[in-house]
């Protein structure tokens, strides 16, 4: 068992409004996997829409589909395999892009019909396939680009990848096989994005990449060490939520933290330690794998004590030992992280772990992971015990037709962590809205809270 897929942000559907003219060529989206590949899909749609393509929500109005597929695991690529069998089925004329597509007769020997298949981040290669494959038809007094592009989204939070690739080669992961090294965003170039979201009323931006902390290290001519720390000081000018995510417990990110006692940027960290073992991290070839994450721990919740910690862990990495995953419970007794989820090793092909010696029964994995959860969730449920009767602000996603409001605190990424509700009052609210509530009840991983003032 792994995360419960409503944990996972993806089978992102578009959320497009506008009518359409008659004779429009139409496209349909899939999106699969992760934040990163969400961010690939809006920019897509972006393009198309500027070049005055349709956008539909479902497959049948559409005279092709883009399936944007995710390869990251095994079972992965077998929804992404499935996803393309289906929107084959459903529409017939199918474009295939995103990570998968780093492996061309992979999805071609599944699915010989498919009209192209391109790989991550290659916009130009989609769109050329797109043009083949259902000519633009642009109008220039009806195809106006949204400020903010299209988004698959909800209005008022977005995503913000600053960067592409990773300079890592954790042995679990093919990331860096597929997205290629360290590639940064120009600071401008990531700046001019998030002032036009939040002039657009984005309120939030979820900061992603594959290494966040890393960002802007692969420029030779760089005036600072780490850009990250002038990035999220930046970013932290803008007036909306900011929120880390991806980020490696380096010693510099200690910097960063002033930022958020500050309350410049989110008190948020969401940080993917894996494991706790040193021995297992070294196996792992994880970047930041000899620091000493306790230490770098305190030090972050002494300089702002309010900091939500969120991270991913493995459990049953080959060679994993009965002691090496002791020692992690008894880190997380330690730690106590706010938010975490877990997945059981799996192999991928063409990961180096799979070669690695003494791989851990299934059986043995998923007692771990049981173990993992039942102390990952009695810390949760602690520390949301804990806030009842404090009063914080929170942002609002959704109000229903009873009039109850999903909202998120400062320690809740979208997709990912928990909620807090407000069904009393909360008719007039409105998704983006911030608002000051109490909190006045708790469960295993949300809040329910009162409007106040
Ligand atoms: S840091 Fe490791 S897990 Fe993350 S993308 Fe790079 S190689 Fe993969």
């Amino acid at each position: 068992m792994q995360n419960p897929p409503d944990l996972r942000p993806d089978l992102a559907r578009a959320r497009i409004t506008e009518t359409q003219r008659d004779g429009q060529p139409t496209i349909g989206m899939v999106s699969l996997g992760c934040p990163k590949a969400l961010v690939d899909s809006e920019r897509i749609l972006t393009r198309l829409r500027a070049e005055g393509y349709g956008i539909s929500a479902d497959y049948s109005g559409a005279d092709a589909v883009v399936v944007n597929t995710c390869g990251f695991l095994d079972s992965a690529k077998a929804e992404s395999l499935e996803a393309i069998g289906e929107a084959l089925n459903e529409n017939g004329r199918v474009i295939v892009t995103g990570c998968l597509g780093a492996e061309p007769e992979y999805i071609t020997g599944a699915h010989p019909k498919v009209l192209a298949v391109t790989g991550p981040h290659q916009y130009e290669q989609v769109l050329d396939a797109v043009h083949a494959a259902v000519p633009p038809s642009p109008d220039p007094f009806v195809d106006l680009l949204p400020a903010s592009g299209v988004s698959l989204t909800p209005r008022h939070y977005s995503y913000l990848k600053i960067s592409e690739g990773c300079n890592h080669k954790c042995k679990f992961c093919i990331i860096p096989d597929m997205r290629g090294k360290l590639v940064s965003r120009p600071q401008k170039a990531v700046l001019r994005e998030a002032e036009k979201l939040v002039e657009a009323g984005v309120r939030e931006l979820l900061v992603i990449s594959q290494d966040t902390s890393a960002y802007g290290t692969d420029w030779k001519d760089r005036d600072e060490k780490f850009p990250f720390l002038s990035l999220a000081k930046d970013l932290g000018e803008l007036g909306a939520w900011v929120r880390m995510h991806y980020v490696y417990p380096y010693p510099h990110v200690r910097e960063a933290i002033p930022l958020m006692a500050e309350g410049k940027i989110l008190p948020y960290l969401d940080i993917p330690f894996q494991h706790a073992h040193p021995d297992t991290l070294r196996r792992m070839a994880r970047p930041a794998a000899a620091e000493r994450t306790l230490d770098e721990i305190r030090a972050w919740r002494s300089a702002c004590p309010d900091i939500t910690l969120r991270s991913t862990f493995i459990v049953g990495y080959p060679g994993e030992t009965e002691a090496e995953f002791q020692h992690l419970l008894d880190w997380m007794d330690e730690a106590q992280l706010d938010r975490v989820g877990c997945f059981q090793y799996e192999n991928v092909d063409g990961a180096r772990s799979n070669a690695l010696p003494d791989h851990v029964p299934e059986e043995i994995k998923q007692e771990r992971w049981e173990r993992f959860m039942e102390k990952a969730q009695a810390i949760s449920e602690a520390k949301l015990a804990a806030k009842v009767g404090t009063v914080m602000d929170v942002i609002v996603d959704d109000v229903d037709e009873d009039g109850i409001a999903t909202c998120r605190t400062k320690a809740d990424a979208p997709e990912i962590d928990g909620n807090l509700f407000i069904d009393e009052g909360a008719e007039a609210l409105n998704p983006g809205d911030i608002v000051t509530v109490e909190v006045d009840e708790a469960s295993d991983y949300d809040l329910w809270g009162q409007l106040k003032g």
